[in-house]
């Protein structure tokens, strides 16, 4: 989603935020029902540095309802007024800055200049395009004898993965209050820590007292309970394919209309002709970057057979340069180290060839959750490290015999979310683009866009975030025939 390796941001002195033992709805900090805490963790050091409440099914259910509450006049407000409150919001996350970024370095591990860069000036960003869109889209519209609405589709249950914490939330929550809904948030329970500030930041810029509430704690109790309430009527789910499955059939099975983000398995398709130290660079930059643990990281790298060897060779000198407790930031918790390093282990006993890195500790850091940046090569196309996402710093390196065998490898998992191609020219690298069955495709290292749609084909997903797009996701049509 973003390339990393960005080192040009001065050090800053945010404060981490340390949690409220508190959830916020209806406008209010308030205890949750249950006594129940998460501890937050930072992934670097292993040692708690905040916690949340764990909450429950009634504390679900009132924010439920305050969402509810608050959804006529909300939903009534003039778009141009919901455009200032996301622009004051914006503005607000920018001059915090500095602690944003401190939190998400604390709870995720992320190193403090790409928490900067992108954990928080990316959904700075996002909010802006929010207000702009708020502002600017035709909620209205005329068809031959009909006036055509396009209205809030009501309370939304948004769910979120701790990778990246804050962006996660922001693609749902500014373009759901930008079309009239309001929203209840469970985040991960990983990175609770920039939700709560995030809340802070909303009623700050003036936010109505029960647009947003959030409610913290663990995805089976609090996320079920937000996706299976009969009072909301859209759940906005980011995260592993296996729950969005659960919850695509738990909101199909009410009617509910569901956006799914999940998993990918994008391939950097490299063609004869294309610049390779640059692709191979990019490309490594791109899976190592949030410690591998990017959506649409470029997971498999495509080299056709002749310079396949150059590109392992180029692969293995990028890679180095990410040594661990530096550039490469640990992966978020001891389950999902182990989670990585069985997965090179596997890659191993099928065949690959470890270039880089390697499923030992990384040397002199004994604490922290870290994984060393790895390069496996002769990986088969059909083996279990080229086909499940790792979620790890870890990229498989395949060789492929012509563009169709290419284009066969490209498309042959199940997932479609992301997606890159080099070519000798734009031209031919956008006709091999055309052909692949993924979402978004990156074509000679043009860069992440914010206002671009962004989402899956095949099991990577079901509707698109960001931009018109995004915002459409949150809106229903009504048509009144004249
Ligand atoms: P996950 O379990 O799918 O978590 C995503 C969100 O869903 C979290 O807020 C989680 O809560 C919540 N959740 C979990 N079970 C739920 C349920 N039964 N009902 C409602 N909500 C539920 O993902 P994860 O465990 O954090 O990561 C596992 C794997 O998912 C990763 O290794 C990676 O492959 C993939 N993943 C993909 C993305 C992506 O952007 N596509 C992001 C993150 C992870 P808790 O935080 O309490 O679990
Ligand atoms: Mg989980």
């Amino acid at each position: 989603m973003a390339d990393g390796g960005k080192q040009q941001e001065p050090e800053q002195s945010g404060r981490v935020h340390q949690g409220r033992d508190a959830v916020f709805i209806g406008g209010e900090w308030r205890p949750a029902v249950g006594a129940e805490r998460v501890d937050v963790l930072d992934p670097a050091t292993e040692q708690v540095i905040g916690h949340v409440p764990a909450a429950g099914a009634q504390d679900v259910d009132a924010a439920v309802r305050a969402a509810r509450e608050a959804l006529p006049a909300w939903s009534a407000t003039a778009p141009g007024r919901r455009a200032a409150v996301l622009a004051a919001a914006r503005d607000l996350m920018a001059a915090r800055r500095a602690d944003i970024a401190a939190t998400v370095a604390g709870e995720l591990g992320a190193p403090l200049p790409f928490a900067t860069a992108v954990h928080t000036d990316m959904p700075t960003a996002v909010m802006g395009t929010f207000a702009d869109l708020a502002a600017e889209h035709p909620f209205e519209e005329t068809v031959g004898t009909s006036r055509v609405f396009q209205e809030p589709v009501g309370v939304v249950g948004a769910i979120t993965p701790w990778n990246y914490p804050l962006h996660q939330i922001v693609a749902k929550v500014a373009p759901a209050l930008a079309a009239g809904c309001t929203v209840v948030l469970k985040p991960a329970e990983d990175t609770p820590l920039v939700a709560q500030l995030f809340a802070g930041i909303l009623a700050e810029a003036g936010l109505p007292a029960g647009v947003f509430n959030l409610v913290t704690g663990f995805g089976p109790v609090a996320g079920q309970a937000l996706v299976e309430h009969p009072g909301v009527d859209m759940v906005s789910f980011t995260g592993s394919t296996a729950v969005g499955r659960a919850i695509g059939a738990a909101a199909g099975g009410a009617v509910k209309r569901v956006a799914l983000e999940l998993g990918g398995k994008s391939a950097n398709v490299i063609l004869p002709g294309a610049d390779l130290a640059r692709a191979v660079n990019v490309g490594v930059a791109n899976v190592f970057a949030n410690s591998g643990q990017t959506c649409s990281a470029w997971t498999r790298m495509l080299v056709d057979a002749e310079r396949y060897e150059e590109a392992v060779e180029l692969a293995a000198a990028a890679a180095a340069k990410y040594r661990p407790g530096e550039r490469l930031g640990p992966v978020v918790n001891a389950k999902q180290r182990e989670r990585v390093r069985g997965y090179i282990r596997k890659g191993v006993e099928e065949g690959a060839r470890i270039v880089a890195g390697g499923p030992e500790a990384p040397e002199a850091l004994p604490t922290g959750y870290y994984v060393q940046g790895t390069v496996l090569a002769d990986v088969a196309p059909e083996s279990t490290v080229a086909q499940e996402e790792i979620f790890g710093p870890v990229l498989a390196l395949i060789r492929y015999q012509d563009e169709e065998d290419a284009l066969r490898i490209a498309n042959g998992t199940v997932y479609g979310l992301a997606g890159a191609v080099w070519g000798p020219d734009d031209e031919t690298a956008v006709a091999f683009a055309r052909r692949m069955d993924t979402g978004q495709v990156d074509i000679n290292g043009g860069r992440f866009n914010v206002r671009a749609p962004f989402g899956g084909y095949k099991q990577s997903g079901v509707g698109r975030e960001l931009g018109a797009h995004g915002l459409a996701e949150y809106l229903q049509t009504k048509s009144l025939q004249f």
